[in-house]
C-alpha cells in the first residue's frame, strides 16, 4: 500500500465532480481525502498504484457532463497515510488561484422532471437545481466556490436540503446553490407601481395573467432582468419597442419548446443541438417564408434570434399557456442590463406593467449570448451567458505572464490572460455609457480577483480617445506596467489567429466599420500578412470621403452622395447637394474611410434599401437581407496599386449600380451582386498576397463577418484556389473579439518573439 497525490485542473468546481470522485473511489474500495483548490481539485488516496493508475484513467472518462478536465498531475509512492474512509475535506485556499469556474447551466432533466411532479417537494419552485445545473457564474462572489462565497450565502439549508447535501447518493451532494421553497429564495410579483401583490407560486400565476393581457411583463432571469410580452398580436411588441424606446432593432423570441420553434422557423439538425443544449444562446434562425409577414415586426431581416427557457422560472413561466414570448434584456439606452429589484421597480416605470421578481441577488450581471451556427458550432456575435467565465485555451505553455487587453469602446470587452488561458469578459455594450463604463471597470477588478490575476502588461486599441485606451493608460500609470497600443485590424487578425491557434505568418481579410489606421486615417477593409508581431497592410479600399464624419454613420445618404459624386454620377438634384458639394470640396469634415461597413451602408442608401440607420450596421444587416440569394452576377471593378497598396477601386461598380437601377433591374439582385464582387475582389487580393509572400492560410475577422451572405460563400470561393479559411469559433468576430488578439499580441511583445501558441504551422 501507498498513497498517491491526484491534481485535477480544470472547471471542476460546482459541476458534481466531487461526488463523482467520491462514488468512483467507493467502487475501487479505496479510502482518502478530497478537498476543492483554487487550481482544481486535490485527491489523496492510499492503495495499490496499479489500482491507483486504474482509476486515475477512468477520471477523464467518467466525469460529469459539465466539467472541463485540462489536465490530472499524479505523485505515486508517497507513504501511506493509513486513511479509514474517504471524506471530502473543507476547501483549502492556495495561493496560486487558478480555478476555472462553470458558466450558468439551464436546467437539467432531473431538476425539470421534479419541478413538473406534483407532490415532490420542489414541485413548481422556481429556484430547483443540482449539482448538474443552474446558476454559478451569476452568483458567485468569490473563489473557491462555496455557498457562503455566491448570492445564496443569506439562505441556510433546512434539514432536508442539508441531509441532501451530506448524502453521496443524492444528486444534491455538495450543491452549493441547492434550496427548496422552506429555505431557499422566493419569487415576488409587483404590479407597475411596485406594490407587492404576490409571493411564491401565486406570483407566477399573476405574471402570467399580465402576459395574457397582452401587457409587457419584467422578469429576473439568472444574468439580469427581462422584458417579456407575447407575439401572438403585433401591438403587444409595439408597445414594448415604443416603450423601450428600441425603434428598429431585432427582438430575441423565446420559444416553449423546438417544436414550437419549428412552427416559426426552419431548424437544422446542428441548430436544434445548441438550441437544446445546456448553454442556451441564442440562435439566429431562418424564418420560415409564410411565417415571414406575421415575423416582421420583431425582426426586419430574414433572420429570427430564438431561444429555449433555461431557468426554471422560465419553464413555469411558460407553463402550457404560451408558445412564443419576446424576451429582451431590461436596459435603457445603452446602460447595462438591470438587475437590482429596486432599480428595475424604479427604471423600468412606465414600460413594465408588472414585475416577475425574487430575492436571489445577481452578483454578475450576464446578457444571454447570441450566435448563429456555422460549420456545425456556434459563430458568436455576442458570447456572455453560457459561455463566460470559461476561458479560451490560447497556448499549451504555462509559463507566460499575465496581460489585461482592454478591447474597443462600442462593442466594449477586456480580456486577461494567465498560463495559457485567455478569459474572455461577458457582454459589456458601449463604454460611452456612463454606467456600462463603470460595470466595464468593476468587472476587470472582478475578474482579477475570481482568478487571481495580476497583469504584468496591459493592451489597448490604438485610437487615444477610446474610453477603454484611457482607462489602458491610466492602470498601466498606477501598476506601472507597460503599455501597447495595438492597431485595430491588426487585433482583428491576431484574434482570428488565435480564436484558431495559428502560429507563423497568414493573409488576413479584415472587414469592419471602423478602426483608426496606423496613417491616421480609418481603415476597415483590409487585406493584412504578417503574424503576432507585425502585419503588413497589403490591399484595402478605395476611401469614401465621410460627409460630416460620424453623422455619415447614421445618415447613410451622406455615404451614398459621396460614392456617386466620387463615380462621376449627377448628384446635383440630391438634397443637400449644395451643402455636401461644398463640403467636400473644402475638405470640411470630410475624413476618409476605407471601412467595409460605410461601403456597405453607402451602397443600402443608393439602392433605397435604407437611408437612415437606426442602430449599428442595419444597413449592412438589411442589404443582406435583400440580396437574392440564388443571383450569381458580378459587377464591374477595379484593382488599382497605389503605392504598395492594391485597392479595390468602387467607381465602376457604383456607375453600374446606377445603370441598372434605370434599366429596373431588382434591388435583390443588385444586393446580390454587389457582395459577390466584394467576395471576387478578395479572392484577387489574397490571390496578390500569396503571389508577393507565398503564404495560403486566410483569416476573416471584423464585424462584416455577421454577414451569413459572406460568410457562406466566401470561404468556399477561398478554398476553390487552394486556401485554407479560418473564421472565429471562440470569440466574436465584431469587436468584442478584439481584446483576445490585443492579448496576444501583447504577449508577444512581452515574449519577445516566443511561439505563444505552442501550435506548429
Ligand atoms: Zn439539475
Ligand atoms: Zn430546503
Amino acid at each position: 500500500m501507498e498513497r498517491a497525490l491526484i491534481k485535477i485542473n480544470g472547471i471542476v468546481q460546482g459541476v458534481g465532480f466531487r461526488p463523482f470522485i467520491h462514488r468512483l473511489v467507493r467502487e475501487y474500495g479505496l479510502n482518502g481525502t478530497i478537498r476543492n483548490t483554487s487550481s482544481g481539485v486535490e485527491l489523496e488516496l492510499d492503495g495499490e498504484e496499479s489500482i491507483l493508475k486504474r482509476l486515475v484513467a477512468e477520471i477523464p472518462q467518467r466525469a460529469p457532463g459539465l466539467a472541463v478536465i485540462e489536465d490530472i498531475e499524479t505523485q505515486y509512492g508517497l507513504a501511506c497515510a493509513g486513511f479509514t474512509a474517504f471524506e471530502i475535506a473543507n476547501s483549502k485556499q492556495e495561493a496560486i488561484r487558478n480555478t476555472l469556474i462553470s458558466p450558468d447551466i439551464c436546467i437539467c432533466d432531473d431538476c425539470l422532471r421534479e419541478l413538473k411532479t406534483p407532490g415532490d417537494r420542489r414541485y413548481h419552485y422556481p429556484f430547483i437545481n443540482c449539482t448538474n445545473c443552474g446558476p454559478r457564474f451569476t452568483i458567485i462572489k468569490d473563489v473557491p466556490y462555496d455557498r457562503v462565497k455566491t448570492s445564496m450565502s443569506c439562505f441556510p439549508m433546512c434539514p432536508d436540503c442539508d441531509a441532501e447535501y451530506h448524502d453521496i447518493e443524492n444528486r444534491r451532494y455538495h450543491a452549493q446553490p441547492d434550496a427548496c421553497p422552506v429555505c431557499g429564495p422566493a419569487a415576488v410579483f409587483l404590479d407597475a407601481e411596485g406594490n407587492i401583490l404576490a409571493e411564491g407560486e401565486e406570483s407566477i400565476s399573476r405574471a402570467k395573467e399580465v402576459l395574457k393581457e397582452g401587457k409587457i411583463l419584467a422578469v429576473k432571469g439568472l444574468g439580469g432582468v427581462h422584458l417579456a410580452c407575447r407575439i401572438d398580436n403585433r401591438i403587444f411588441a409595439e408597445t414594448l419597442r415604443r416603450r423601450k424606446e428600441r425603434d428598429e432593432k431585432p427582438f430575441a423570441v423565446m420559444c416553449r419548446d423546438i417544436s414550437c420553434v419549428r412552427e416559426y422557423c426552419e431548424v437544422r439538425p446542428e441548430e436544434e443541438r445548441i438550441l437544446t443544449g445546456n448553454r442556451r444562446p441564442i440562435v439566429l434562425l431562418r424564418k420560415k417564408g409564410e411565417r415571414e409577414a406575421e415575423l416582421r415586426h420583431l425582426s426586419e431581416n430574414r433572420y429570427l434570434g430564438v431561444l429555449l427557457p433555461f431557468s426554471p422560472l422560465d419553464y413555469l413561466l411558460f407553463g402550457e399557456e404560451f408558445d412564443a414570448l419576446v424576451m429582451t434584456s431590461a436596459n435603457l439606452s445603452d446602460m447595462p442590463i438591470l438587475h437590482r429589484n429596486e432599480e428595475a421597480v424604479e427604471k423600468l416605470h412606465g414600460i413594465a406593467d408588472g414585475f416577475l421578481l425574487h430575492n436571489r441577488e445577481i452578483q454578475t450581471r450576464c446578457d444571454d449570448s447570441l450566435c448563429m451556427v456555422i460549420d456545425g458550432s456556434e459563430y458568436f456575435f455576442r458570447r456572455s451567458r453560457g459561455y463566460v467565465p470559461q476561458p479560451v485555451r490560447i497556448s499549451k505553455w504555462e509559463d507566460l505572464p499575465s496581460v489585461l487587453a482592454c478591447g474597443a469602446e462600442q462593442k466594449a470587452s477586456f480580456c486577461l490572460t494567465k498560463g495559457g488561458y485567455a478569459f474572455p469578459c461577458q457582454h459589456i455594450g458601449d463604454l460611452k455609457n456612463f454606467e456600462t463604463y463603470e460595470h466595464y471597470q468593476e468587472q476587470i477588478r472582478h475578474f482579477q480577483r475570481l482568478f487571481d490575476i495580476v497583469p504584468q502588461a496591459i493592451a489597448c486599441d490604438l485610437h487615444p480617445d477610446y474610453l477603454s485606451s484611457e482607462y489602458a493608460r491610466e492602470m498601466s500609470d498606477h501598476l506601472k506596467i507597460p503599455l501597447f497600443p495595438v492597431q485595430h485590424h491588426h487585433a482583428h487578425f491576431a484574434s482570428c489567429m488565435a480564436d484558431n491557434r495559428l502560429e507563423g505568418d497568414v493573409i488576413g481579410l479584415i472587414w469592419d466599420g471602423t478602426g483608426l489606421g496606423t496613417d491616421g486615417t480609418i481603415w476597415g477593409g483590409e487585406c493584412l500578412t504578417g503574424g503576432y508581431e507585425h502585419v503588413y497592410r497589403v490591399g484595402s479600399i478605395k476611401p469614401v470621403p465621410l460627409i460630416g464624419g460620424d453623422r455619415a454613420v447614421k445618415e447613410l445618404d451622406r455615404v451614398a452622395f459621396a460614392l456617386l459624386r466620387e463615380s462621376g454620377a449627377d448628384v446635383s438634384g440630391k438634397e443637400n447637394a449644395q451643402l455636401y458639394e461644398a463640403m467636400l470640396a473644402a475638405g470640411l469634415n470630410c475624413p476618409l474611410s476605407s471601412g467595409m461597413g460605410r461601403l456597405f451602408d453607402g451602397i443600402a442608401a443608393i439602392l433605397n434599401i435604407k437611408n437612415l440607420a437606426s442602430y449599428e450596421g442595419q444597413g449592412a444587416v438589411l442589404l443582406e437581407a435583400a440580396a437574392e440569394e440564388k443571383e450569381t452576377g458580378l459587377l464591374p471593378f477595379e484593382l488599382v496599386k497605389e503605392k504598395d497598396l492594391l485597392l479595390f477601386d468602387w467607381r465602376k461598380m457604383v456607375e453600374a449600380l446606377v445603370e441598372e437601377q434605370k434599366k429596373k433591374t431588382p434591388i435583390g439582385c443588385l444586393a446580390a451582386r454587389f457582395m459577390n464582387t466584394l467576395i471576387q475582389m478578395a479572392v484577387m487580393q489574397c490571390e496578390a498576397a500569396r503571389e508577393k509572400t507565398g503564404l495560403s492560410r486566410v483569416v476573416l475577422s471584423g464585424g462584416t463577418f455577421q454577414n451569413r451572405y459572406l460568410l457562406e460563400r466566401l470561404p468556399e470561393h477561398l478554398r476553390e484556389v487552394g486556401f485554407s479559411v479560418y473564421h472565429h469559433r471562440r470569440v466574436s468576430c465584431n469587436d468584442e473579439g478584439l481584446s483576445l488578439g490585443q492579448a496576444v499580441i501583447a504577449l508577444y511583445r512581452l515574449g519577445k518573439g516566443k511561439n505563444v501558441s505552442g501550435c506548429s504551422t
